[in-house]
């Protein structure tokens, strides 16, 4: 394999890294003010509820207080009626006396519907209480694991960075400003070809080019893919068994053991 080759999937690993990163110290935060946004909502729809019980004891204090009206007028009546000396007084007040107590019988009744509204906000209640509960307590974790994990990214990140420059620093200029413009064009600038496919872009390479590239020697010009345009390396360890003569060690895992 070319030497920049080897060097370029290292410094691949540290950009792809640095990406995932700087992608989850964004995604977090947002992700928490998502969970503050469904609390608040969550907590306006039970002040909807609180605001609605609230305005039903008010309407029973008003309808208790209507009914000792009526009570007292009764009262106010019945002592006219005591001291009547015309007949037509008497049924007059009688009439009052008996409108009042319809509607008092009216103001009951409607007190009870009201008692009714109130147990059903109230069970509406219970579980609005349950819901912001667990929405104030879901966010809180999330806050704090977000916090803290994007506390331990930037350290992580700024390690990274060191890596990346360093490795960037051995790598021939030809082969990285390739690698840099692809990178940024498509994410990754070196892909695996595997099995006569383009890992990154799934492209199969024509029977030619696959001989080209797994016989390649070190000092060969870099082969990209004629689809993506990504800086091809081709791993023996990792190509199909039964093209695979001796045990040869992977790529990928004389990188680790050389990090
Ligand atoms: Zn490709």
């Amino acid at each position: 394999m070319h030497p920049d080759l080897e060097k370029l999937i290292v410094l691949q690993q540290h950009d792809v890294e640095a990406r995932r990163l700087r992608e989850e110290m964004v995604a977090l935060p947002k992700q928490v003010a998502q969970l503050q946004t469904k609390a608040a909502a969550l907590a306006g729809q039970r002040a909807v509820v609180v605001d609605l019980l609230a305005k039903e004891e008010a309407l029973r204090r008003r309808q208790e207080s209507d009914v000792k009206d009526q009570q007292a007028k009764i009262e106010k009546t019945r002592k006219k009626v005591e001291g009547a000396t015309v007949a037509a007084h008497v049924t007059a007040f009688e009439h009052e006396i008996a409108f009042a107590k319809g509607e008092i019988a009216k103001l009951e009744d409607a007190e009870l519907e009201s008692m009714e509204r109130t147990e059903e906000l109230e069970a509406q209640k219970r579980v609005a209480d349950k819901a912001v509960a667990e929405a104030e307590a879901n966010l809180a974790s999330a806050s704090a694991k977000s916090a803290e994990t994007v506390a331990a990214d930037k350290l992580l990140l700024a390690a990274v960075e060191v890596k990346r420059t360093a490795q960037r620093a051995l790598i021939g200029e030809t082969a990285l400003s390739i690698y840099d413009r692809i990178a940024k064009a498509k994410g990754t600038g070196v892909a695996e070809a595997l099995n006569q496919k383009c890992m990154a872009c799934q492209m199969m390479f024509r029977p030619q080019r696959w001989n080209d590239l797994r016989n390649r020697d070190n000092d060969a010009e870099m082969m990209t893919c004629e689809s993506c345009g990504r800086l091809l390396y081709y791993d023996p360890a990792r190509d199909s068994p039964q093209r695979k003569v001796v045990e040869v060690e992977s790529i990928a895992a004389r990188i680790v053991r050389g990090l």
